[in-house]
């Protein structure tokens, strides 16, 4: 387990944090031996379309992982699956949680574990909840507080928020004038607006001034020693950084800019505790339900079973054909760059689903006059992990693995489609790509500087396509794109560890 050192000017993760290490100076003043670890909360819903059911799935990471491994299924801990017709109700879900944050108190109090390397010995560890990262909907759920479209709905601070007209109907807007008025959130504060919750005799009406900023109801997290009822709440990259910063209006996401330094200061970059992170891992379980009946128990089911599956892959003795079956099982659609940690490449590349002709035409006179030796055209391939899929113009699904920037002979970077999968009888894989020639980038002037975001960028494919053909290796990482009429926008995450 990774522990920060004394340099306190540098917080490249969690651990080197300042909430974090505020924790260990407290409660290593009267043992200094004290062994602490923390976690992170996620807590999030997600829609089963084909059973009308919603689940809500709660869970953990320890922090003091290494990052490579913090987010792997089977270092997840999981606190609670429920499932319902519609999303849970606030009134209901402080009794939901209830549980678990029982037993996040006892853990608090120390528990015994033998690591690894112990031989057998036990060591005594305390674990402390320190951060929750949620979207804007599952932050009003957690803490009991107002919708995001509501006043009072920011998390880390009181800022009312405005009303305005917006085409037929009104959005809520945050702009701070000053800082007159605005609160931080924080554990005190929380006290004090739940002692005016409790005194208050009627409802409030709509022009009242809420003394309770927001609150609807207390939030049971508050009997944690270290979760700090603002502070914890940390800005999350896929929700407010990466969406945010499209908006037109100053709405709750493209406020919650103004306590990004404060996260990044309190808990380190955030792409160490993004959302991005657990949408990947629960989004793939909850997509393993198949039937409608016993969607929780086999949800749970199912968990187990990755969860036993991936420590398994550990150990030596395991043999390599299934080791590699299952890295294919769980292999993310959603990952945008294959991981560096897998060692044998070679071992980790590979070909499905074959396809007997491309249905392209272009595509299939392309192939005839470039391909020399006999090859097989394929619909999917896998590199790391890493899942990449011929581009289908008639598909209406909102992901796609199908958009790459890839090296080439000329530059370092293109964008393209994928068109073609295809592996020549030395069994290397090359894919055709339906290359994108990129020329406007998001830009603007501010004074006489001209600003070019290099990340989003948009264009029309050309007819007909440019075709080249690269090596599977030569791929650099996925992108997002979208379609509005025949341009293409395509956008590539500054995030090269997760999810695009
Ligand atoms: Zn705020």
């Amino acid at each position: 387990m990774n522990e920060p050192d004394g340099d306190r000017s540098r917080v490249r993760d969690v651990q080197e944090g300042e909430v974090r290490r505020n924790i260990i100076d407290q409660e290593r003043k009267n043992d200094p031996t004290k062994r602490i670890i923390t976690f992170t909360l996620n807590s999030d819903g997600i829609f089963l379309k084909k059973f009308s059911r919603s689940v809500w799935i709660s869970c953990m990471v320890i922090n003091e992982l290494p990052r490579s491994v913090r987010y792997d299924s089977n270092n997840i801990i999981l606190c609670s699956v429920t499932m319902g017709g519609t999303k849970p109700k606030k009134q209901h879900f402080q009794s939901i949680i209830v549980d678990w944050v029982q037993e996040l108190r006892q853990l608090e109090f120390g528990f015994y574990i033998s690591p690894p390397n112990f031989n057998g010995n036990f060591t005594k560890v305390h674990a402390y909840l320190i951060a929750a990262t949620l979207d804007k909907p599952a932050q009003a759920l957690l803490l009991n507080l107002n919708e995001p479209t509501g006043y009072y709905s920011c998390v880390k601070c009181t800022i009312q928020g405005k009303s305005v007209k917006v085409g037929g109907g009104s959005t809520r807007v945050f702009v701070q004038r000053s800082h007159r008025n605005i609160q931080r959130r924080c554990n005190a504060l929380y006290d004090v607006h739940m002692m005016r919750l409790s005194q208050r005799k009627k409802k409030l009406k709509s022009n009242d001034i809420d003394p309770a900023c927001g609150h609807r109801g207390p939030c049971v997290l508050r009997q944690l020693s270290y979760f700090d009822m603002g502070l914890a709440f940390v800005i999350d990259s896929l929700h407010n950084v990466y969406s945010g910063t499209f908006e037109k209006y100053v709405t709750s996401v493209v406020h919650s800019m103004v306590h990004l330094p404060q996260s990044v200061k309190d808990f380190g970059p955030v792409h160490h505790y993004s959302t991005f992170n657990f949408e990947s891992v629960v989004g793939s379980i909850v997509q393993s339900v198949n039937g409608p009946n016993l969607i929780v128990a086999e949800l749970i089911n199912n968990i187990r079973l990755v969860q036993c599956a991936t420590a398994k892959l550990n150990t030596t003795s395991f043999s390599t054909d299934l080791i590699l079956f299952v890295h294919r099982l769980f292999a993310s659609k959603r990952q945008a760059l294959p991981k560096q940690t897998v060692s044998n490449e070679n071992n980790f590349i590979r070909a499905a689903r074959k396809l007997k002709l491309s249905d392209d035409h272009v595509v299939m006179t392309h192939l005839q006059s470039t391909q020399h030796m006999k090859f097989t055209l394929y619909e999917t391939c896998w590199k790391k992990s890493v899942q990449f899929t011929v581009y289908d113009p008639s598909s209406t699904t909102q992901t796609s693995d199908s958009c790459i920037l890839f090296r080439n002979l000329q530059s370092e970077m293109n964008c393209g489609f994928i068109v073609a999968i295809i592996s020549n009888s030395q069994q290397k894989i090359k894919l055709i790509i339906h290359q994108v020639h990129i020329d406007q980038h998001d830009a603007f002037t501010l004074g006489n500087k001209h600003i070019v975001n290099p990340f989003v960028f948009w264009r029309r494919l050309t007819h007909p396509p440019g075709l080249v053909t690269i090596n599977i290796e030569d791929i650099i990482v996925k992108i997002a794109y979208s379609k509005v009429k025949n341009i293409f926008h395509f956008y590539q995450y500054p995030n090269n560890v997760e999810s695009t």
